[in-house]
């Protein structure tokens, strides 16, 4: 009767998909230890076997993908369709967007027709576009940052064209690679009032009393501006109307709205206010952003004060979660003093709950310190591909090696896989080719990017149970093919 029972118990846990509890039957214990064969097998030695580890993680249940740009993630190919569609023109010399009518020299634009049938061109759009082919290139070249960035600027005109086409593009790719969920930083709200005495005061205020002031005297300006709500609106409007069709039992996308850090304090103040005010607003959107670039000046300048500003808006919006992109700075790129407290204020000032990049750890005022308060209170978001074209920082340099040590919450992400032209997988390949780390590691990445992901505790538990049974599937897979290569 006992044993009945016993068999009972385990046939409903496996059909329900509770092997993260521990629980598994001996077929699926049996297929999880060849996986772990198989996988060791890919990345012995030297010389990791790369193609069979594309196709391992290509395989894989990557869970979520939670550090995610939008805009950066669709490939120049399909902007290029968006242009065409939109009958808007390329400008063959400085292959940026130019809608009808606008253009000062009529010659020099062409139609996306005419720009695929000249290869040359084509080629050198894409390479604008994105970091194609950087590497291969020793013609002048602008630093890899300013080339990063500026691929935003060339899709800029186009990105907002079709969110409800872009979301599907985004979402199309994640279900072919096994990815069920995307936390994507969509857009701004597109709020921003600027106020010059605000920005004089605060930029001479010291201490959290005068900051709070000027801080309370530009809220209640913002509060009596009509735009403000109207604009908010708007925005979450807007994403209903995009998510329509997006979510389904294969997959879920949730979004973060921003500010940009480059901006005058009260433009950055204000489109913070009405990013957490849309937050707070529509259950699509589940976290708030900085973005931009962090070695800008004015971002370095005014780092402290952003913190001030989100630590202030958290006391206002105290359920609004906050990821934030903090030291995406290497040594040499910006002055040794900016290195040491990015990451430390983002996560003790303004409360971040998951951490974008963090590579500048090592030099952080008190890194043992913070390593600890990380594990406690957050998780890191590692970037691999971004870190290395846009920082130059990668294999032991890169401080993996430190958080994976003492044993930090990490997640595996892509940030912008169509401007680096890579994706999730290929992050997961880059991780173990490098590093090695073994089989269950990997797979607590997989589950951290649920774990740690700003979606609620239901719809956590729903993706993990997912998760459990998408693994049970990939490695009775995967034990065939070890069965099949090691016999
Ligand atoms: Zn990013």
């Amino acid at each position: 009767m006992k044993l009945r029972l016993i068999i009972f118990i385990t046939v409903i846990l496996t059909i329900t998909g509770c092997s993260h509890l521990g629980w598994k039957s001996d077929a699926g214990l049996e297929n999880t230890r060849k996986t772990e064969i198989l996988y060791n097998k890919f990345i012995e030695g030297n010389s990791p076997n790369v193609a069979q580890l594309n196709l391992f993680f290509s395989r894989m249940p990557k869970g979520g993908d939670i550090h995610h740009h939008y805009s950066g993630s669709i490939y120049a190919e399909d902007y290029l369709t968006w242009v065409e569609d939109a009958g808007y023109l390329i400008d063959k010399n400085t292959l940026q967007i130019v809608k009808p009518g606008a253009a000062a020299d009529k010659t020099s634009c062409i139609t996306v027709k005419q720009l695929r049938n000249n290869p040359l061109l084509y080629s050198k759009l894409l390479s604008l576009w994105s970091t194609r082919d950087y590497k291969n290139y020793c013609h002048e070249q602008q630093p890899p940052d300013i080339n990063f960035f500026s691929t935003f600027m060339y899709f800029g005109p186009i990105s907002k064209y079709n969110y409800k086409e872009g979301l599907k593009i985004i979402r199309n790719q994640a279900v072919a690679e096994n990815v069920s969920y995307i936390e994507t930083m969509l857009s701004a709200v597109g709020y921003t009032l600027q106020d010059d005495s605000f920005d004089a005061g605060i930029r001479k205020a010291v201490g959290e009393e005068s900051f709070c002031r000027l801080f309370d005297e530009l809220s209640a300006k913002i509060k009596q501006d009509g735009e403000f709500y109207q604009k908010t609106e708007g925005f979450t409007g807007k994403i209903n109307e995009a998510h329509k069709n997006i979510d389904d039992e294969r997959f879920m996308m949730r979004y973060q709205t921003y500010a940009h850090r480059n901006g005058t304090p009260s433009a950055v103040f204000s489109a913070l206010y009405a990013a957490f005010l849309a937050d707070e607003k529509s259950p699509l959107l589940v976290g708030v952003n900085l973005i931009g670039y962090e070695h800008g000046l004015t971002a370095l300048a005014e780092y402290h004060l952003h913190m001030q500003m989100i630590a202030y808006l958290k006391k206002i919006f105290p359920d609004v979660n906050v990821a934030l992109h903090a030291g995406e700075l290497a040594l040499g790129m910006v002055p040794p003093k900016d290195l040491q407290f990015h990451i430390t204020e983002a996560l003790n000032i303004a409360g971040a709950r998951r951490i974008g990049h963090g590579v500048d750890l090592p030099y952080e005022v008190d890194s043992l310190e913070l390593l600890q308060q990380i594990k406690e209170k957050a998780a890191i978001e590692i970037n691999f591909t971004s870190n290395e074209f846009i920082l130059g920082i990668k294999d032991n340099e890169h401080p993996y090696l430190i958080y994976s040590a003492y044993d930090v919450p990490l997640v595996i992400s892509t940030d912008d896989s169509g401007v680096s032209r890579n994706n999730l997988s290929n992050e997961y390949v880059l991780l173990a080719q490098r590093y090695k780390p073994g089989y269950k590691t990997v797979k607590r990445y997989v589950y951290n990017s649920i774990t740690y992901s700003f979606l609620s505790a239901s719809e956590k538990e729903l993706l993990t149970r997912n998760l459990d049974a998408r693994f049970e599937k990939f490695e009775a897979e995967m034990a065939k093919y070890c069965d099949r290569l090691l016999k």
